[in-house]
């Protein structure tokens, strides 16, 4: 009975601590400051005790630091979910690195997180890769706010920030406040609500000093900006319309109330600014962190119901039956969602997870709805700064860590193991996974001592399953071992913890670019497979088309081939079709005679045909479909495509030139160039083929100083010498005859 009671007085608890609670991510174009924002959190939570920087700064040894620490950051992100506490607000911090080759990072913190902060420098704006983190903000539909930083910078113009903001991502916005002073003369921040002054004082900034005099010739600008704030906010809110429309003013509690509404409604993004590095406003930022972004139950979180056949080849199909609305509450059955496996030094493995339903306790037997099994829960802990803590429960809502190797993968749902049709099965449940681009290059890797060929392997694979959008298989035709991956950069970091943690040294060949294959032409067939051998012969008569289905060159997914069966039974008996059918998805387009890259936008119709009595069988019409394709493939006027990236490469103002020149060199094309004697962003579209290698050039040109990022655009078509040359140089790799287009 005590024990009911307590369990009851902990469920009340929680469910007076759940509004309270902030799961939120920082995201970032790299070097706006998120690792600096970060740490000024983690220092006025308590987490850490002082501050350290980032080692940076413009001279060549200190941003070789800064690669040096993207490398470690890679390994030991200080961890993947931070906890702690602001006021009487408990935060979860979810990282999210800033590199593109990471996306996926993002991509999984965005899907447990309820809200965000969009850190933007306040010299750039808005940078290509601000569009990437805005569009995924906006897939997993994340309120947020954003904060200018960097105002302590030359050049700093949070105006050009926010008018970029609205102008290029259209993201409907307005300050909170203005800054007082400007670069080295930044002071502090008025706030325009409560037109009152903000400093920071003390070495870290630790002690906000509210001065409720502005300054004489700052009053208008703050009426400016306070009017501008109120406009945005009558357009979008009732409330604040009411009040705009009687010309009355409204207060702090309505202005609060009212972004609050619409930034969970995802149609407003408050802007705060300030300066991390020189500890002015980051307390600001986490107060509207607590005021405006969402706890967990005022997030709409579903998962699908799924029933699972077996089909006549035993496969195991799982078909979407409903989608159902997961609810905040303890007292449902458990729904949780493994975002992030880590393995490190310190800690060993860990598995990130976000409970959305129920509670899991330690002790409790879990099921992985993916692969059906069994995992204990044995330890569960929140995870702080640099350490953890043990605790025995976690309820729904919150983010967690299970220790150790339970076989997860990033993105598995996990429910309460209990039998099939028990009250509170959910074994039927599935969380929606995210979003996981596909690779978009490869290299083959072996072991420097060839002993290490296994124990690589091993880690491999276990990297594969901490990350989804690194995979590893091997070349059929030359069994070496390839690793595929988001860029340079991304497989880089894999092999230097290979290095670094487990003393590995690996020989990785040149990447190579994953290529698509298509057809241009469509073209009908009437085709007769005979084979006579002896004995019974193998007959199959099949009539039809080949069209090609339009490609959707932006998304690395690509589209779909589709057979459709559009004959007679009596001219070609089903399961022949069928089987004639199924040797496309399963052998044909997987692997395209070309590169043996995956061919894209393949439509085959079958229409008609013919069986012979006695040499029509199913082996038959499978070597026609075999046949046909190698028959009619060159005819359809195949060709390759390859992946385009948009390209923004910073570098100081000097080497502007020279940096250009590379770009162009390799076939890069310059869309836009900001040059000031201090620094030149450069934005182009470039072939990913040739990209390879270029931070090597940048740096030799920049003294180190440069850097670049680069994210998947579209596929291009190559010119057919491109095309033919890569078709060379891959068949050359794999060891077989080259293919010839024409
Ligand atoms: P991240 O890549 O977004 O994590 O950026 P970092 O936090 O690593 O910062 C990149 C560089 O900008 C480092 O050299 C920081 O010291 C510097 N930095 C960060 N915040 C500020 C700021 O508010 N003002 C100035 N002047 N520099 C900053």
């Amino acid at each position: 009975m005590l024990r009911r009671t307590f369990s009851v007085f902990l469920s009340e608890g929680h469910k007076k601590l759940l509004p309270t609670i902030r799961n939120i991510g920082i995201s970032a174009h790299i070097d706006s400051g998120k690792t600096t924002l970060s740490e000024r959190i983690l220092f006025y939570t308590g987490k850490i005790k002082s501050i350290h920087e980032v080692k940076g700064g413009d001279d060549v040894g200190a941003t070789m630091d800064s690669m040096e620490l993207e490398k470690e950051r890679g390994i030991t992100i200080r961890s993947a979910a931070t906890h702690c506490k602001w006021k009487e607000t408990p935060i979860n911090l979810i990282d999210t690195p800033g590199h593109v080759d990471f996306t996926i990072e993002v991509e999984r913190a965005l899907r447990v997180l309820d809200g965000a902060v969009l850190v933007l420098c306040a010299v750039a704006g808005v940078q290509t890769q601000t569009f990437t983190v805005d569009r995924q903000m906006r897939r997993y539909g994340v309120p947020r706010v954003i904060f200018i930083n960097k105002m302590d910078r030359d050049g700093a113009n949070p105006a050009k920030a926010l008018k970029m903001l609205r102008e290029r991502l259209g993201i409907c916005t307005a300050a909170l406040q203005i800054p007082l002073g400007i670069a080295h003369e930044f002071e502090g921040i008025i706030d325009i609500i409560t037109r009152k002054v903000l400093y920071f004082d003390g070495k870290w900034g630790e002690t906000v000093r509210e001065v409720s005099e502005i300054p004489g010739y700052m009053k208008e600008d703050v009426e400016v900006a306070r009017r501008t704030l109120t406009e945005t906010l009558a357009n979008l809110d009732p409330k604040i319309e009411e009040i705009f429309l009687e010309e009355k003013e409204p207060t702090p509690e309505q202005f609060d109330a009212a972004i609050r509404r619409q930034v969970i409604a995802n149609k407003f993004v408050p802007i705060l600014m300030g300066s991390a590095y020189k500890n002015k406003g980051v307390q600001i930022l986490m107060d509207a962190v607590t005021k405006y972004l969402p706890s967990p139950p005022e997030r709409v979180n579903v998962a699908e119901r799924f029933k699972e056949t077996v089909d006549e080849d035993n496969n195991r199909n799982r078909e979407k039956v409903e989608t159902v609305k997961l609810e905040s509450d303890d007292d449902k059955p458990l729904v949780a969602l493994a975002f992030k496996l880590e393995e490190t030094q310190q800690v060993g493995y860990a598995n990130y997870i976000r409970v959305y339903q129920g509670k899991m306790r330690r002790g409790d037997q879990l099921l992985n709805v993916r692969t059906q099994k069994v995992i204990p829960v044995a330890k569960l802990v929140r995870m702080h700064a640099n350490s953890y803590q043990a605790v025995e429960e976690i309820r729904c809502g919150e983010i967690c860590a299970l220790l150790g190797d339970a076989g997860l993968s990033s993105g598995d749902t996990l429910v309460r193991a209990i039998p099939s049709g028990a009250p509170g099965f959910a074994g039927d449940l599935l969380l929606e996974n995210m979003f996981i681009p596909p690779p978009v290059m490869s290299l083959t890797v072996k072991a420097k001592k060839q002993i290490e060929q296994k124990p690589i392997e091993a880690k491999l694979k276990h990297f594969c399953r901490e990350d989804p959008t690194l995979h590893m298989g091997t070349n059929p035709e030359t069994g070496e071992l390839i690793v595929q991956g988001m860029g340079e950069l991304h497989l880089d970091i894999y092999f230097e913890r290979l290095r670094r943690e487990f003393n590995m040294d690996t020989i990785v060949g040149r990447p190579t670019v994953n290529y698509r294959e298509i057809i241009q032409r469509g073209q009908d067939f009437d085709f007769v497979f005979k084979r006579q051998s002896g004995g019974a012969g193998q007959y199959a008569h099949v009539k039809g088309s080949v069209e090609v289905l339009e490609v959707d060159m932006t998304k690395e997914t690509g589209t779909k081939n589709r057979v459709v069966l559009n004959c007679q039974n009596s001219e070609v008996k089903e399961n022949f079709q069928k089987t004639f059918a199924k040797v496309f998805p399963l052998t044909i387009w997987p692997k395209g005679p070309m590169a043996l890259a995956p061919l894209w936008g393949m439509k085959i119709t079958l229409t008609g045909g013919g069986m012979h009595e006695v040499d029509s069988n199913d082996q038959a019409f499978k070597n026609c479909a075999q046949a046909l394709f190698d028959d009619i493939f060159l005819k359809c006027e195949p060709t390759l495509i390859e992946p385009w990236m948009v390209v923004e490469i910073t570098a100081p103002g000097q080497n502007f030139s020279e940096v250009l020149g590379e770009f162009t060199k390799r076939g890069g094309v310059v869309s836009n160039s900001e040059v000031t004697t201090e620094e030149a962003v450069l934005t182009g579209d470039a072939a990913l083929d040739k990209m390879f290698g270029f931070i090597t050039s940048l740096r030799m040109l920049t003294r180190g100083v440069g850097t670049f990022s680069m994210e998947f655009k579209e596929y291009r078509p190559m010119t057919p010498h491109a095309a033919q040359e890569a078709i060379n140089k891959r068949c050359k790799e794999l060891n077989r005859p080259p293919f010839l287009l024409a």
